[in-house]
């Protein structure tokens, strides 16, 4: 092998060690001539592809090629190198014994000092393993990514910044309905549902399992999210980080759509209300028809009293025997009939089992609404609900405080329906205050004279035609209800432009029913 390189100083380095390095390189090296015929090689170039050195010198390189590497990589290897610029490349080659490795290739030209190329010095490296290894991960990235793009729910990956970094199909779907970054909504929401505790889990990278979000879209439906929270810790990949080891933290937030869910689980709900307040209406009709009854024999019966009472006072004082005259007979029928009408009155069912709870006002009333939903779009009202921003919590019975608003926008209802023309409105309005809950019903309807405002309470009043077959007793039935919850209800005489019924309420913790 000639070489024109200048000599290093004997003194420094004597010339047989260069020999001696490359010989004993752990890196395949060899030396070839112009064309690529091999003229040296060294003991790890044997090592790397099977084939002694005194058997190799003399071949080309191309012995090495598998020929499945493309011609335009040669073409572009020659070109470089042609040009005395070192080329590096991954070539597929052969050993002797045919098996196939990967070589990571690095080609020099060595140019003499006429500035010719006279030799090329190869140097390559079985990389086969680095190789299999990184397409094992791409493959598992690859794998990773289907499996959550295929997935049922949506994933989104964000770093400690909340950066999205990573998201799946269903994510993107959500982009679609909820706007630019739905996962930065979601997290808001949440923070604001877990207060302290998210900045807790946040700080020690606590998972915080499925919590139920709601987003309120105007003009659109509300949806409803199961959303978790999984940690995960990242090692630097870093050169830096290679013997300090550097921990990234990301978060991987899973969503779910539960709104569908919650739909059904409201209209199960509200079905059971209305089962429930179907189930108070029979026994408040029935209440109703029996204390009617009793109300109404009561007047004649007071009256045969009184007679018989005038009968036997003349008697007496014109001291006829008594056994001679009907009014013994009379007293007996008087007797009997009040004896009757007790067995009526304890035939009138109770008003229901006080069952006491925390109830939510807002709730209350939401779902009276739901159920007046018919009515109210067939009577053509416009409905304007305004529930209290502030917990309104009662402690009561849920079928009694339903049926008590329930009657309250029966009222409503019936009283702007009656009314010819004008506005048809129904405002609901919930408000907190320091000692009491406040709850508006106010209609457009006719209103109620000033000098009705307290009657209309009393059993058997009603202002509404016998034709409707109204007893007058749902506003009875109202106050009743309110009275037993420790509660005022009233008209408030100040709105003359329809009626508006306020029902004020003791919070929850306060005074109990
Ligand atoms: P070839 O006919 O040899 O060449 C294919 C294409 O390469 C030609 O179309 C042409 O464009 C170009 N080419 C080839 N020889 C020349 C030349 N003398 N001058 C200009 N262009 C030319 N190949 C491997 O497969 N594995 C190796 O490990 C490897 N190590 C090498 C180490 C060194 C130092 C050098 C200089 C080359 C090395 N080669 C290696 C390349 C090898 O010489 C062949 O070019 C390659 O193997 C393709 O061989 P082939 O018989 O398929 O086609």
């Amino acid at each position: 092998m000639s070489t024109s390189n200048p000599a290093p100083p004997p003194d420094v380095l004597p010339p047989h060690l260069f020999r001696q390095a490359v010989e004993q390189a752990a890196l395949a090296i060899s030396i070839t001539d112009a064309r690529a015929n091999i003229l040296y090689a060294n003991a790890a170039f044997s090592r790397t592809t099977g084939y002694r050195q005194e058997e190799i010198v003399g071949h080309n390189e191309s012995i090495l090629s598998y020929r499945v590497t493309p011609k335009l990589v040669y073409e572009t290897l020659w070109a470089q190198i042609q040009r005395q610029r070192p080329w590096n490349g991954l070539l597929v080659n052969k050993r002797k014994d045919g098996s196939r490795y990967l070589a990571d290739v690095t080609i020099t030209p060595v140019v003499s000092e006429q500035g010719a190329t006279t030799h090329y010095l190869g140097m390559q490296r079985d990389v086969t393993e680095v190789h299999r290894l990184e397409r094992q991960v791409q493959n598992q990235k690859a794998l990773i990514e289907s499996v959550v793009d295929a997935a049922q729910v949506a994933i989104v990956l964000l770093d400690e910044n909340e950066h999205v970094l990573l998201d799946n199909q269903e994510y993107k779907k959500l982009i679609g309905d909820l706007g630019k970054e739905p996962a930065i909504a979601l997290l808001a929401a949440m923070r604001e549902q877990l207060g302290e505790g998210f900045e807790q889990s946040r700080k020690q990278h606590r998972n915080v399992a499925a919590r139920e979000i709601l987003i309120e879209r105007p003009q659109r439906p509300s949806r409803w999210f199961s959303c978790s929270i999984s940690w995960f810790e990242e090692h630097d990949s870093g050169a830096d980080a290679f013997y300090e080891p550097l921990r990234r933290h990301y978060l991987l937030l899973t969503i779910q759509d539960i709104s569908e869910l919650k739909r059904q689980q409201e209209a199960l709900r509200i079905n059971g209300l209305q089962a429930l307040l179907a189930e108070q209406e029979r026994i408040q009709g029935l209440r109703e028809t029996l204390t009617g009854a009793i109300f109404q024999l009561e007047g004649p019966l007071n009256m045969l009293s009184a007679a018989a009472h005038m009968l036997e006072r003349r008697l007496s004082s014109q001291t006829i025997a008594a056994d001679n005259i009907p009014a013994s007979a009379l007293g007996e029928a008087i007797q009997k009939s009040r004896e009757a009408l007790e067995t009526l009155r304890a035939c009138i069912p109770d008003a229901g089992a006080e069952i006491q709870q925390q109830i939510n006002i807002n709730e209350v009333l939401a779902d009276v609404l739901k159920l007046a939903t018919a009515s109210l779009l067939s009577a053509g009202i416009v409905v304007e609900w305004q529930p209290s921003a502030q917990p309104v919590l009662v402690s009561g019975n849920l079928a009694q405080l339903s049926n008590l608003f329930k009657q309250l926008v029966s009222n409503a209802i019936e009283a702007v329906n009656e009314r010819r023309g004008g506005r048809r409105e129904l405002h609901i309005v919930c408000s907190s205050h320091p000692d009491h809950i406040e709850v508006f019903v106010e209609d457009s309807g006719r209103g109620i004279p000033e000098e009705l405002r307290y009657k209309v309470f009393q059993p058997f009043f009603t202002t509404k035609g016998a034709a409707k077959q109204h007893l007058g007793l749902g506003l009875a039935m109202a106050q009743e209800i309110v009275t037993r919850h420790r509660g005022v209800i009233d008209i408030d005489p100040e709105f003359h432009s329809g009626c508006r019924v306020r029902v004020q309420l003791p919070h929850a913790g306060g005074n109990h029913v």
